[in-house]
């Protein structure tokens, strides 16, 4: 369906990625639209927070560059002189004691067991996706049983403790698999999924479009005497490879270029909204108890405290789908999402100079598992002479949880352990519950979502996009993708 002006206002409910995204192409090409959103801030998960004089981001957060020339055309037209600012995105794994580059390069194999990198670079040099669903298996297939018993089994028992760790986690969670806007899973942006004949299958039902092209390739290139299949690799081409994959993996100086603007992540989510208001997009902050309301299968209104839209041409939903469904009465799916705690501290020197902007731990005596230097990202996000530090905590039992003086000692103490800090330079720290932060995939996550869909897409004005809308495991420029194309559909440009 292509919808022009005159069909009626478009209502967002949600100022994030996801969001802004879709407000703001859409205002640009002269839509009225409305964005509600329950806080009184915009950008949700990707904003920043003034603790003081510290400015801290919801966990570490930065933008991928490598996601959409659309998303980052958008961005930086909204973006003043400076705050266009790419840097490399280099983290690391504390393996053992080990602070460890991430992905392993070859210089890793100085700090693992040597069993662990042999059989990660031979893994890495098949190039062949592991067919288990299973993330535990998966690993393991993908890595080697050494790394995935020193590292990844007992950081995702940290990290995902919801799901009994690796062992009952779809793949697809760790891989963070690429959805289209109509959470279909993108065979064509993500080669991973290219080795499931059912869902490339999936995907050319749901986009003919994109089967008559390839069809119309494998025509032409019949004419013409050119083969579609890719070049099989002789001996030589093979030696070849295996030595440039090799160089690679010890160089690795190919890092991926992620943005982070001077004053932290939000200001990226501020600046597309400023804009979407300086066009005269409307905003409604602290829009409390959003309602659709729905006659049939159209959302005939929009309604809030204080505040209602009639008969909206759209509606582009970015919040819980499992509320989306409780209010359009859809039998709701066993779809966890998990909420995390952060711990920010500020600090009264700087701490020892690193590279790795944050730095994932899996010791099991540790309570958090990734540690995040805000100051390695952009200078000015504290006063000189100072420093900050964030950690992030899976739940639990809670009993941690519940008893924040017991929780602050086991992180001081696991600073000290790993040599981050010492407790006496840590002046004050501030915890912070995320919720909803991450969805967690079961193993059978992909069939209930189909079951959702179903029935969502019976409504023929409404659209639910994002990381909570479509219970997606994404990042900030995937979700802002997904806005600029929901738009970009409307306008009858999407081009799957
Ligand atoms: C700890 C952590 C680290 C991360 N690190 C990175 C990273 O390094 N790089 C990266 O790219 N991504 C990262 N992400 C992911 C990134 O934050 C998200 O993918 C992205 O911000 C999601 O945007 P969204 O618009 O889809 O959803 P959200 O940010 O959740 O936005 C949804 C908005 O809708 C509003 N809303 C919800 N329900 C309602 C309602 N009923 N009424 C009104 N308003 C409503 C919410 O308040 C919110 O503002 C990280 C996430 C976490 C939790």
């Amino acid at each position: 369906m292509t919808a022009s002006p005159q069909d009626g206002p478009i209502v967002i409910i949600g100022a994030g990625m996801a969001g802004l995204g879709a407000a703001t192409t859409l205002r640009r090409a002269g839509f009225d639209v409305t964005v509600l959103e329950r806080h009184n801030y915009v950008g949700g998960l990707a904003r920043s927070i003034a603790y003081g004089d510290h400015i801290f981001d919801v966990g570490p957060h930065y933008f991928f560059l490598d996601v959409s020339d659309d998303v980052n055309a958008l961005i930086r037209s909204c973006m003043g002189p400076g705050e266009w600012r790419p840097i490399d995105f280099k983290i690391s794994a504390l393996i053992g004691r080990h602070d460890v580059a991430w992905p392993p390069s070859l210089s890793a194999a100085f700090k693992m067991p040597l069993r662990g990198i042999l059989q990660y670079v031979k893994l890495s040099l098949q190039r062949r996706v592991p067919e288990s669903f299973v993330t535990s298996e998966y690993l393991q297939g993908a890595y080697g049983s050494a790394m995935y018993r020193i590292f990844l089994d007992p950081y995702l028992r940290k990290k995902c403790p919801v799901s009994d760790g690796a062992n009952a986690l779809h793949r697809d969670w760790y891989a963070q698999t690429t959805r289209t806007i109509h959470n279909v899973p993108d065979v064509k942006r993500d080669k991973m999924l290219q080795f499931e004949p059912a869902l490339v299958e999936q995907y050319l039902d749901r986009y003919p479009e994109v089967r008559a092209a390839a069809e119309r390739r494998r025509q032409e290139a019949a004419e013409t005497g050119e083969s579609d299949e890719p070049e099989r690799a002789g001996p030589i081409k093979h030696a070849f490879n295996v030595v440039r994959g090799l160089t690679k993996l010890a160089a690795k100086k190919d890092y991926k270029k992620v943005l982070y603007p001077p004053g932290g992540v939000g200001v990226i989510v501020e600046r597309v909204a400023d804009d979407y208001v300086a066009q005269g997009g409307k905003l409604e902050l602290r829009a409390a108890n959003v309602q659709l309301n729905v006659e049939g299968k159209r959302v005939r209104s929009v309604t809030w405290d204080g505040g209602s839209i009639e008969a909206p041409a759209q509606v582009i939903w970015t919040g819980s789908v499992h509320r989306l469904c409780s209010m359009l009465e859809i039998p709701r799916e066993e779809l966890p999402f998990m909420t995390i705690m952060l711990c920010m501290m500020k600090l009264d020197r700087p701490l020892p100079d690193g590279d790795a902007l944050y730095t994932y731990v899996a010791d099991p005596e540790i309570p958090f598992n990734r540690i995040y230097y805000p100051n390695r990202s952009v200078e000015g996000l504290c006063p000189p002479g100072k420093d900050s530090l964030c950690v992030e905590i899976s739940p639990t039992d809670f009993k941690d949880e519940a008893d924040p003086e017991r929780l602050w000692d086991k992180i001081a103490s696991g600073l000290e352990k790993l040599g981050v800090c010492r407790r006496e330079h840590v002046t004050e720290h501030m915890f912070m519950f995320v919720p909803d932060s991450y969805p967690v995939y079961p193993l059978d996550y992909r069939e209930k979502l189909d079951r959702i869909w179903e029935q969502l897409d019976t409504f023929p004005n409404l659209r639910s996009i994002g990381r909570s809308g479509q219970f997606w495991y994404n990042n900030m420029a995937k979700s802002m993708r997904a806005g600029v194309e929901v738009a970009q559909d409307l306008l009858g440009e999407y081009r799957p």
